[in-house]
């Protein structure tokens, strides 16, 4: 053979013509026989993997995280043990509601799912670029992503079923306000801070615990688009983000951003005036200040697409010792979820793929499985208890931190449901006067849509409890009025 590179099947044969299919004479049918054409239709015809049913729309970078700030004394994670330790780490930035070809530049949640590749096995946080979400119970979770998705008949997007979901959950208020503020659609994925939003355990080398929240501070600054300019790239451009994130690590123009945590010591959770495991809510500053922890650096572009974005498996089940999962209801559903998905996309074996492999020693007794690439295990025994020295054990010291729970099983909800200071807050305090003005111009228009009876009036009445400004500005730019019982 050649010493050259040489065009093969996917066997190793060597192909003699690549251009021109086998044909019974100059004018004659293709035959059967041409291995090399069947191979490589029948591959095409594979080339997709079942797209994500949410967060399908994505962008990934790698890149290094680095500890600035001793926090061993609340974790006793490895990768956070020391300053100045560096871990590599991936992130898949995403959109939620729209297709794999769907554009960049709309007002959507942006998925911020970083890996961090640790010597105790893969840590996954993966978050959005907001601190709350929509509902706070997982059970909600398909329905409420219908209504993001396209009508049963139409196949369009429903802003019907948007608002009358929302409307009859008034615990999305916090994350709507958030939504259609100016953070709502980011300048570029390197102008979002990102949050791991769910509380989460962090415990100690001495078994003790703290609920932790954590934020990723864009070092770029947060910057939103104009919603006109947002709609006009849209249409011209519908991979802006892509793009900008790719020419910028090109260029050597790293993105960063610092990790903060806020710590709640664990007993602070039973008295705290909010549900700390409420993902509707955050804990404000001044009860709970940032911690510095590290910074994210992003100077890595993937070589291939598909292999390393769209094969990219994130779950929030993915923990390391010193980081586990608080109860948090909206969470717990995703511990299932996420992992669940790419088993449904990729595999069981989702796990193998060089981006999501470990880099630690993965030892268990999972065998087999649809695309088990590597040695599968060997001779090695699949079976625990055995009687073998040299198989893996168990290590009792990396045991979950045991924790207290009482009460009925139930199907039950938060014992709160103030779903209005926290949203008053942000648009009251946080927000100045155009801030406001263009948060009420952004729900008026997304409302403009809404033609079914009963939701415009259901939803200014949720509006009216967060504020009656945001409620009669809205009402006012429908052409209509907040319902009159709430004005006696
Ligand atoms: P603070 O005044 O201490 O913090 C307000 C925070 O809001 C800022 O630190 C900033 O967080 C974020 N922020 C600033 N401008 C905007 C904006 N235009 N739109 C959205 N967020 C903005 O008050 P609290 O901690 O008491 O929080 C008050 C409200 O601020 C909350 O109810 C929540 O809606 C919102 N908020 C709070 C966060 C928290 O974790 N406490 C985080 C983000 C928002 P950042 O530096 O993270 O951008």
């Amino acid at each position: 053979m050649s010493d050259k590179k040489y065009l093969t099947t996917a066997s190793g044969a060597p192909v003699g013509d690549n251009q021109n299919s086998i044909t019974a004479g100059h004018r004659g049918p293709t035959l059967i026989q041409d291995v090399h054409l069947l191979e490589k239709l029948a591959h095409f015809n594979r080339e997709r993997v079942p797209e994500r049913v949410v967060h399908a729309k994505g962008a990934g970078a790698h890149g290094y995280f680095e500890v600035t700030n001793d926090v061993s004394k609340y974790t006793k994670a490895a990768f956070l043990s020391e300053v100045g330790k560096k871990t590599p780490m991936f992130i898949r930035f995403s959109t939620v509601a729209g297709e794999l070809g769907s554009a960049d530049t709309v007002r959507d949640p942006r998925g911020f799912a970083v890996k961090f590749y640790t010597e105790e096995g893969n840590y996954d946080l993966v978050g959005n670029n907001t601190p709350i979400f929509f509902i706070r119970d997982a059970i909600k979770f398909p329905d409420f992503i219908h209504t993001q998705k396209r009508n049963p008949q139409t196949n369009l997007k429903d802003t019907n079923a948007v608002w009358d979901f929302w409307s009859l959950s008034p615990e999305s208020l916090h994350q709507i306000t958030y939504l259609h503020s100016d953070r709502g659609i980011p300048a570029t994925l390197r102008h979002m801070n990102g949050y791991g939003s769910h509380t989460f355990k962090w415990v100690n080398k001495d078994g003790e615990a703290v609920w932790v929240k954590y934020h990723f501070i864009s070092d770029q600054g947060v910057q939103g688009l104009d919603p006109e300019v947002a709609d006009k790239i849209a249409g011209t451009n519908p991979d802006y983000h892509t793009e900008d994130l790719f020419n910028a690590i090109a260029e050597g123009n790293y993105p960063s951003w610092t990790l903060k945590v806020q710590i709640m010591p664990f007993e602070d959770a039973k008295t705290y005036r909010y549900d700390p495991f409420d993902v509707t809510k955050v804990w404000p500053h001044a009860d709970y200040p940032l911690i510095e922890v590290g910074r994210m650096v992003l100077d890595r572009n993937p070589e291939n697409y598909f292999a390393e974005v769209e094969q990219a498996a994130l779950s929030p089940a993915h923990f390391v010792p010193g980081i586990e999962a608080s109860p948090d209801k909206m969470l717990q559903g995703r511990l299932f979820a996420y992992s669940d998905a790419h088993r449904y996309r990729i595999g069981a074996n989702h796990e193998a793929l060089p981006i999501n492999q470990a880099k630690s020693p993965v030892n268990n007794n999972q065998r087999d499985g649809q695309m088990r690439f590597d040695g599968n295990g060997g001779s090695a025994p699949n079976y625990e208890p055995n009687s073998f020295t040299d198989t893996p054990k168990e290590t009792p010291e990396n045991k979950i931190s045991p924790f207290e729970v009482s009460g009925f099983a139930d199907s039950v909800s938060y014992d709160s449901d103030d779903h209005y200071s926290q949203p008053r807050a942000l648009f009251r305090d946080v927000m100045n006067d155009e801030e406001r003005e263009r948060l009420i111009q952004n729900f008026a228009d997304h409302m403009s849509g809404v033609t079914r009876e009963g939701i415009i009036e259901r939803q200014l009445e949720n509006f009216y409890k967060v504020d009656p400004e945001l409620a009669e500005g809205i009402a006012a730019k429908l052409n209509t009025e907040v319902p009159a019982h709430l004005k006696k």
